[in-house]
């Protein structure tokens, strides 16, 4: 079972810094190519920016060429959520945090083989844990 973490809006906003808030609480989008996570190869492990909660290992992470950090799966405990999304005139499905509902991206399925899944997620989502050397 994930653990559940409900905070008001007031509690986020103080949190996060401004782009944070608006990508993971109002399901904004970072510009492409711009997110710092987007060329970034360490080894380790992808959290949820607003609360930790562990989401993806580097070795998920893929190069798609579209903007914003790509990966083909997700930890088998990550269990993240899928939201049909009618915005901008598009069918897409939006990826949420199962812990604290914070939008992360959405997924697509162009992506690498077997499971021809794309993960994209906005950098200011994600918080990295490099693994111990
Ligand atoms: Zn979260």
């Amino acid at each position: 079972m994930i653990e559940k973490i409900q905070k008001t809006e007031e509690q986020w906003q103080a949190e996060l810094d401004e782009l944070e808030y608006k990508v993971l609480r109002q399901a904004g989008t970072e510009r492409p190519f711009t997110g710092k996570y987007y060329e970034h190869s360490e080894k380790g492990t992808y959290n949820c920016r607003a609360c930790g909660h562990a989401l993806f290992k580097s070795e998920h992470k893929y190069h798609s060429g579209c903007g914003w950090p790509s990966f083909w799966g997700e930890l088998e405990t990550a269990d993240i959520k899928h939201k049909m999304d009618r915005s901008h005139g598009m069918t897409r499905i939006e990826l949420l945090c199962p812990a604290c509902d914070s939008h992360l991206g959405h997924i697509f399925n162009d992506g690498p083989k077997p499971k021809g899944l794309r993960y994209c997620i906005n950098s200011v989502c994600l918080d990295f844990e490099a693994d111990e050397k």
